[in-house]
This record gives C-alpha cells, structure tokens and sequence, in this order.
C-alpha cells in the first residue's frame, strides 16, 4: 500500500485503525491531522469511536478556518493548529497515549533515543512540554514552543506525545518507533542497565546508500522460486509486523534463490507491508537497477558468501531481545526444550560487527548457532528456510520474553549442563560447547 497515492481522508483512517490495533490508542484518545497543499487541515473528529473510524467521519478544517464534514474536530485542533503555524516543513501530527510513552510522560521523563539507530534517526532528541489542559489555547503554546525549539518529536508532562513529519507515514514512523524505544528501555531496566550508542556508532550507520554495483534486472526471466520466494517475504513481514517482531522502521528479511542470487527488503520500508516487486534481488554481490537494497544488505550477503546451506536471513529488534541488546547480554537458551533446540547458544556481538566485521558475523552465525545479538542493534537469525528463520526469530523473542518476566518472581533457573547434553542426543544436535558464551545467570 502506497500512502502516498491515498487521499488525506483515507490515510488518516488507516492510520489510526493501525494505532488502535496495535494498541496505541485506546477508544476515546489520540487524534492525528494532514495539512495539505492548501493549507486546508484535515483532522480525527472528537467523540468517535477510533476502533471504527471511515473516512466519512474526517473533519476538514479548510484555511480560512470554516470546518466541513459530519463531526467536530478533534479538541485537540488547537495544538495541532498551533505545531503547524511554527513548524512550516511539518505536514502531519500524531497524538496518542500509548502506555510506555504515557509512563515516560508521567515519570517526566524523556527517552534517550541514543539507545539503537532507529530511534535516532526517525526521532532525533525527544522534547518535554510541560503540563496544560487539554484543549486549550495554553497548551497548545507550550507544545508549539517545543517543536519551535527544533524537536519532532515531543513528550507531554502528564498526557501522552506527539510527534510531527512530513507526511503522515513518517510522523507515525517517529511515533511508533519512539513508544517502541521507551517499551525497550521498561524491559531493560529490568535486566540491567541500558547502554547508549555513541555519536560515532550513529554515524556507522547514516551513511547514505550501500555502494553496490547496479545490474540491468529482467522480470520476464524470473524463475518459479524466485517467485515463491518474493511472495513468501512479503507474507512473513507482514506477520512478523503483526506480530510484534518487526515494526515501522526495523527488521530486514533476505532469502537465498541460488547460489548467486538473494533477495532482500528494500530501504526504506514500511514494515507493515511490503510487495513482491519492491524487493531487491541481488545477484554476484551487485543489486537490481533503480532499487536500494535495506542497509544490512553486505552484512546478510556476508553469510550466504559463507554458509551455502543457509537459506534466509532476518535481522529484527522485537522488545524483549532489544532489552537484552541494549543491556548488552546475550539471551539465555538454557530455559526450556524448545528454546535450546531452535535457538541453541546465543553469540553476543559488538555493535559495528554488521558493519565491519563480516569475518567475525559469519563465524558466529551458522546453521549450528543460528541466532546472535548484537550491542544496541537487535539480533540476527539465519534458517534453511524463510519459515525456519521466522520461527528462531519467534522462539528467540519469546525465550527473551519468558526470561525477563521471570526475574520480578526471583529469576530463571537454567536447565543443566546435563539436560542440555540429553537434548543434543535426543535431537541429534551437536555436543554444547564445553564454555558457554554469555555467563548466566547474570
Ligand atoms: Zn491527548
């Protein structure tokens, strides 16, 4: 779905069915706005309920101020009204309560976005505003008075955030992204003590296009499994969206056609869904012409340079292995069956490893030990198949999960040395490695 072909009234409808499904919103709160070309504002209505919004329900605010349509605005249309008198470049509005910002915005708190790439490039440095009714000429001031300051992105003392972009999908990008951050850093405080990227490790990262070499691509000669393979991505992104493995601005999927070919999510992407022709193949180290391939594209073709049996690749930062991530700890397999016989040693691995240590990345990621986290950057998995992949990355998030919540009712017990070696006999896995990696318990 291309949002940017979608009449104003349509976006904002989609856009907050998906705030509400992901549970961003509740039935009553959050309200979002499009300015178009016009300057006629086009804005969520007050009192509807937001789990079946249509389009009919959108308000228009035209320039001189006249509304049209079936509702009010939203009482919010102050702020809203006020972010886009100060802001020019600014052409959409989020607003909501989603629960991690809420905590941060009752706390007082703003996140640091320093805690993985994504965040900081789609947020920057997040703002406070500090408290007013809501609704009012006054707080919309306050509000304006932050985006004014140079932030996009903006927590409100007692109430929620509010984030601004250039289009709809790239405000909601920021929104998402930065409830998932402050959902990171709750999980995390409960394993340790999160740490931050540098200003240098972020630059690792902002680099512009990967520099590939392009090759002229011809769809009349593509293959049966190239076929498959292009629709089976596109099916397991949208899942892993769903649930909750990949979100807006993060997770990279790449599956094996033969032994020269790959192909890859592009950059950017809207993780929400993505379509069989917008993937990039890449084919002898060089990608199709006219499409950019994601930035984990020398990373994902490091490993199939050097594993001819490894099938597909998934980098992702679901929440309970992020927290790990940015406590830097490896995840602890040692928890049940299925976990160590899917998952098996989890390698920890330095941020840059994607970036300038392909040796190192595809020693540590095999068949035998498919799954990695890196410091601050999610994890990486690798499978025989699409479906393989998906699931170790589905096993390694839930054995995350499982070991966090955990540790408020006195911490996990790792299976034993002994077991882990019944297991390997009874599933035909290889003997444990006789010291693990990451030490736990911690
Ligand atoms: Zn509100």
């Amino acid at each position: 779905m291309k949002y940017e072909y979608l009449h104003p009234r349509d976006e904002l409808v989609l856009t907050m069915q998906r705030i509400y499904r992901y549970k961003m919103t509740t039935t009553s709160g959050g309200n979002l706005s499009i300015l178009d070309e016009n300057g006629d504002m086009w804005i969520t209505p007050t009192g509807v309920d937001k789990g079946t919004l249509t389009a009919n329900d959108i308000v228009c605010v035209r320039a001189d101020s006249r509304v049209e349509g079936l509702h009010r605005p939203s009482s919010e249309y102050p702020f809203h009204r006020a972010i886009y008198a100060v802001r020019r470049d600014l052409k959409a509005i989020v607003h909501a309560h989603p629960m991690a910002l809420v905590a941060f915005s009752i706390a007082h708190k703003v996140p640091d976005t320093k805690l993985f790439h994504q965040a900081w490039r789609s947020n920057g440095t997040a703002g406070f505003a500090p408290y007013g009714v809501p609704g009012s000429e006054d707080l919309g001031n306050k509000i304006a008075q932050k985006f004014t300051e140079g932030f996009d992105s903006v927590i409100l003392e007692n109430h929620g955030a509010c984030c601004g972009g250039a289009t709809l999908q790239d405000a909601f990008g920021k929104f998402e992204t930065l409830e998932m951050c402050c959902k990171v850093l709750i999980k995390a405080h409960t394993l340790g003590e999160p740490q931050y990227l540098t200003d240098q490790q972020l630059q690792l990262q902002a680099k512009g296009d990967v520099p590939l070499e392009a090759f002229e691509y011809d769809p009349s000669m593509m293959g049966i499994r190239e076929k498959e393979l292009r629709n089976q991505i596109c099916k397991f992104v949208e899942r892993g969206y769903r649930q909750g493995l990949l979100t807006t601005t993060t997770g990279t999927f790449s599956a094996r056609i033969d032994s020269e070919k790959f192909l890859i999510t592009p950059f950017p992407l809207d993780r929400h869904s993505v379509l069989p022709e917008e993937l990039v193949m890449i084919r002898k180290g060089k990608k199709e012409f006219g499409k950019h391939p994601s930035r984990a594209v020398l990373a994902h073709r490091a490993i199939y340079d050097a594993h001819p049996d490894v099938m597909a690749v998934v980098n992702a930062c679901p929440i309970n292995a992020m927290a790990f991530s940015v406590c830097r700890r490896s995840i602890d397999t040692y928890t049940i069956p299925e976990s160590y016989v899917f998952v098996r040693e989890v390698g920890l691995l330095p941020f840059e490893t994607v970036f300038n240590d392909f040796d190192r990345l595809a020693q540590t990621l095999t068949l035998q030990s498919p799954a990695a986290v890196f410091c601050n950057n999610g994890v990486m998995v690798v499978g025989d198949s699409v479906l393989a992949a998906f699931d170790k990355l589905e096993v390694l998030e839930h054995s995350a999960e499982a070991v966090l919540d955990a540790q408020p009712i006195g911490g996990h017990v790792a299976m034993s040395r002994q077991i882990i070696n019944e297991l390997s006999a009874a599933f035909g896995l290889e003997p444990a490695p006789p010291s693990r990696g990451p030490v736990w318990p911690l």
